[in-house]
C-alpha cells in the first residue's frame, strides 16, 4: 500500500485513528504499507506544523501505529518526505531560491552547511523511525520534492559540490541513502522513490535516471519504487482519465538495470490489473494507494477469489486528494468509512430493524449496503428497471467508465446482504405498507432543472439526462447551458461520444508523453484532437469555467475541453431560444449562437414529495442525498449520507 497523506497525521487523536486505519488494511491483506510523508525537519514540512519526526519524544505516538499493524501481522514503513520548494510555509528551502509555480512561498536556498544538516536530519529521522518500530523507511525522491529538486537542473542552479554536473546533483539522494543504510543496519527496509518520469521541462533524461537507480542500489536501497510526474506537471498521472496501469511501461524500462526489486504504481486499481502488470514483466512488485482507501480488504478479497466484492477506486480524487488540498481529512467517495474507522465501526446493531429504502441511486444504495452490513433487513423500492440512478449517467461519460465497477460492487453487496429489490415500483403513499417497516429512508434523488426562458419548450432544447441516455440524435453545433460538473461531462460526451477508454498510446499522444523516453522529462508536444462538433459551454458567472470542480481534476477537464476547441463563454445572459439557435447577451450586445441543439445542464431540483407525505402520515422517515438537498449534490455527499443514516437508525 503506497504512501498517502490523509490529514489524520495532524488531526486531534490522529495517531489512534491512523492505527485503526492501518490495522484495518493490514487485516485486509496489505503486504507492506507505507505511511504518508513525515518531514525530517521543520523546513521540510509540507505545511505549517505538519507531521515531522525529529525527536525521541515523538516516537511514542508512532508506536501506537506500528504496534497496531504488527498485531495484525502487517508490515509498515514510514515515508520520509522533505517538501523542499513545495512546502506551503515561509520556512521552505530548496537547492536554489526558485519559486515553484504551484506555491506562493519562495524557498530559501540551502547553504552548503544546510545541505549537510538536511542529510543528517534524514538519517536522524530514519533512526527514530526504526526506534518507533517501523519495518523500514521510504525516502521520497520524486514528485518534485526536495530530493527531486536537487537532481534536476531546472531547480538546481548551485555551483558547489551539490550542483552543476549530474554527478554532483545526484550526490544529495545518494548520500542520504548511503548514510541511512550505515545508521540503520542491513535488515531495515529502505525503499527509494525514484522519479522515473518527471513530466516537466529540463527533467532528467532516461540515461540519468538509469544511472541514478544503479547508484541508489549501490548506496544501500532495498527496493526502488516508481514516481511519476512532479506535482507541477500539467499531465494527469492518477486521475480517472489515465488508463489503468497507464505508467507501468516506465518501470518496465528499468527492469534488468538493477538487482533489487522494482515497484510500479499509478492507476492500478484492481487485482487483475496488478496481475497483468506483473505477468508482463513491468515490475517485481505493485503498489496501490487509493484502492486501499476504497476497500481495505482488496487483497483478502482477491486472495479469496471474491473480486466481485471489491469496492473499486474510481480515480476521482474527490474525497482523498481534493480533501487534502482543502485541508480536510481524506476519505473516499465510494467508501466514506475510510479514515473514520473508529467513528463508524463494523459492528452489528443491537436492534435489528426492517428498513425500506425508496430509491436505488447512490444515496439509496449506500444506505442499503451499510444497513445490511449492520444487520438490518432491507427492502429497496426502485421506480425504474435498474439500480444506480445518477451512476448510470456518469458511467457513459468518457473517462468515467470506472462507475461500472461501482454499480457492480453495489449489486453484489445487495445480494450478499440479502437486500430485497422491488424494481419498476413507484411508491405511492396511499398504497405503501409503511407499517411493515421500522424505518423508511427516502432517497428519491433529483430531477434536472428546467430552463425558464422564451423558447425553452422547443424540440431542440434537451435535458442532459435524455442526451446521455442516447434518446436523441445530436447535431454538429451545440450550446450547453451550465458549466458545472454535468456541463463539463456533457462536453466530454459530445466530443468523444461513446468512445472507450483511451489506450496508453492514445493517452500519451493526447497529453504529450514521450513513451520512447528520448526526450528529457518525458515530454512531447501533445497532439490534440479537435472536436468534430462545434460546442459552446455557457455560464452566467464571470468566474473561470469549472472553478467549482475538484482542485486536482478541474484543470484536467478544462485543459481537455480547451484542446478540443470547446468555446467557453461566461459573463452572459440567456435571452431566448429560437428555431435558429440560442440568443445570448454578452458585453451589452445580443448575439445568436446558431446551434442545432441547446442542452440544459443547469443543475437539479430535489424530488422529495414522498418524504413530506410520509411525515404527515406519521411514518418514521429519513431524507438523504439529492432528495434532501439538490444544490451541489454529488455522489460523495449522497454515499456519505447513506452510510450515516445506517448508523443513525442503528443507534
Ligand atoms: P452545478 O454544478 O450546480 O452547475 C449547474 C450550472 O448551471 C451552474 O454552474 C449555473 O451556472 C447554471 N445554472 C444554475 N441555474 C440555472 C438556471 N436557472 N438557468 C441557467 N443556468 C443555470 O450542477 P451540475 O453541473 O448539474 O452538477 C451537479 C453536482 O454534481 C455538482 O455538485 C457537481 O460538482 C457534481 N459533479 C461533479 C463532476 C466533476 O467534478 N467532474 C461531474 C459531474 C457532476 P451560472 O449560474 O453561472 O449560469
Ligand atoms: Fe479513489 Fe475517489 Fe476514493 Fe480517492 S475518493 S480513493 S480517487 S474512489
Amino acid at each position: 500500500m503506497g504512501s498517502m497523506h490523509t490529514g489524520l497525521e495532524e488531526a486531534k487523536g490522529g495517531f489512534q485513528k491512523m492505527a485503526e486505519y492501518f490495522a484495518a488494511r493490514a487485516r485486509g491483506g496489505a503486504g507492506l504499507m507505507i505511511t504518508g510523508g513525515v518531514a525530517p525537519n521543520r523546513q521540510g514540512w509540507i505545511g505549517p506544523f505538519s507531521i515531522k519526526l525529529t525527536r525521541r519524544s515523538e516516537i511514542k505516538k508512532h508506536r501506537i501505529i506500528t504496534d497496531a499493524v504488527h498485531k495484525e501481522g502487517g508490515r509498515i514503513c514510514m515515508q520520509i518526505l522533505h517538501a523542499g520548494r513545495y512546502g506551503y510555509h515561509p520556512l521552505c528551502v530548496a537547492p536554489s531560491a526558485i519559486k515553484a509555480p504551484i506555491n506562493r512561498f519562495k524557498p530559501r536556498a540551502l547553504s552548503g552547511r544546510g545541505v549537510e544538516r538536511t542529510i543528517k536530519h534524514f538519517v536522524r529521522c530514519a533512526k527514530l523511525a526504526k526506534e518507533a518500530g517501523y519495518d523500514g523507511v521510504e525516502v521520497m525522491g520524486s514528485e518534485g520534492y526536495l530530493i527531486n529538486e536537487f537532481i534536476s537542473s531546472k531547480t538546481n542552479k548551485r555551483t558547489d559540490q551539490w550542483g552543476g554536473s549530474y554527478e554532483n546533483r545526484m550526490r544529495f539522494p545518494i548520500e542520504i541513502v548511503r548514510r541511512i543504510r550505515e545508521e540503520v543496519g542491513e535488515k531495515f527496509i529502505l525503499v527509494y522513490r525514484l522519479s522515473m518520469l518527471d513530466l516537466v521541462e529540463e527533467g532528467s533524461s532516461w540515461d540519468e535516471i538509469k544511472h541514478l537507480a544503479v547508484a541508489i542500489e549501490k548506496a544501500g536501497a532495498s527496493v526502488i519504487n516508481t514516481g511519476i510526474g512532479w506535482h507541477e506537471a500539467r499531465i494527469p498521472t492518477i486521475a480517472t482519465m489515465v488508463p489503468r496501469a497507464g505508467f507501468a511501461w516506465v518501470t518496465k524500462k528499468l527492469m534488468g538495470s538493477v538487482n533489487i526489486p522494482l515497484i510500479t504504481t499509478n492507476r492500478i486499481n484492481m487485482p487483475e490489473v496488478a496481475e497483468k502488470v506483473l505477468n508482463e514483466g513491468c515490475a517485481d512488485m505493485v503498489s496501490m494507494a487509493r484502492p486501499f482507501l476504497a476497500d481495505p480488504d482488496i487483497i483478502a478479497k482477491a486472495k479469496d477469489e471474491k473480486v466481485d466484492e471489491i469496492n473499486t477506486c474510481i480515480g476521482c480524487n474527490q474525497a482523498c486528494l481534493d480533501h487534502i488540498f482543502a485541508q480536510k481529512t481524506a476519505s473516499c467517495l465510494v467508501n466514506p468509512r475510510a479514515c473514520k474507522e473508529l467513528e463508524f465501526p463494523l459492528n452489528l446493531a443491537d436492534n435489528r430493524k426492517k428498513v425500506a429504502i425508496i430509491g436505488g441511486g447512490p444515496a439509496g444504495l449506500s444506505a442499503a449496503v451499510h444497513c445490511g452490513e449492520l444487520g438490518h433487513e432491507v427492502t429497496i423500492f426502485e421506480a425504474s428497471q435498474e439500480i444506480g440512478g445518477q451512476f448510470n449517467l456518469a458511467k457513459v461519460i468518457p473517462g468515467k467508465e470506472e462507475f461500472h465497477e461501482t454499480i457492480r460492487y453495489y449489486k453484489r453487496m445487495l445480494e450478499k446482504h440479502n437486500v430485497k429489490i422491488n424494481y419498476d415500483h413507484r411508491v405511492e403513499v396511499k398504497t405503501f405498507p409503511a407499517s411493515d417497516f421500522d424505518e423508511v429512508i427516502v432517497a428519491t434523488g433529483v430531477q434536472p432543472r428546467k430552463l425558464r426562458l422564451e423558447g425553452a419548450d422547443l424540440p431542440h432544447v434537451l435535458p442532459y439526462d435524455e442526451v446521455i441516455r442516447g434518446q436523441h440524435d445530436i447535431g454538429k453545433k451545440v450550446a450547453v447551458i451550465g458549466a458545472g460538473g454535468i456541463g463539463f461531462d456533457m462536453c466530454e460526451y459530445l466530443m468523444h461520444g461513446d468512445q472507450s477508454m483511451p489506450t496508453v498510446e492514445q493517452f500519451a499522444k493526447e497529453w504529450g508523453v514521450d513513451t520512447s523516453l528520448e526526450q528529457r522529462g518525458g515530454l512531447l508536444n501533445p497532439v490534440s484532437q479537435k472536436s468534430q462538433r462545434e460546442i459552446y459551454l455557457l455560464q452566467r458567472k464571470a468566474s473561470k469555467h469549472g472553478a467549482g470542480l475538484g482542485k486536482t481534476t478541474g484543470w484536467i477537464h478544462r485543459a481537455s475541453l480547451k484542446k478540443a476547441g470547446v468555446n467557453m463563454l461566461g459573463d452572459l445572459q440567456y435571452k431566448k431560444v429560437t428555431e435558429q439557435g440560442l440568443v445570448i447577451e454578452k458585453d451589452g450586445k445580443e448575439e445568436l449562437l446558431a446551434v442545432d441543439h441547446v442542452i440544459v445542464c443547469a443543475g437539479q431540483t430535489s424530488v422529495n414529495e414522498l418524504h413530506t407525505c410520509f411525515q404527515e402520515a406519521g411514518v418514521n422517515t429519513h431524507l438523504i442525498g439529492g432528495a434532501l438537498l439538490a444544490s451541489e449534490v454529488d455522489a460523495k455527499r449522497a454515499i456519505e449520507e447513506g452510510m450515516k443514516v445506517a448508523y443513525t437508525i442503528s443507534a
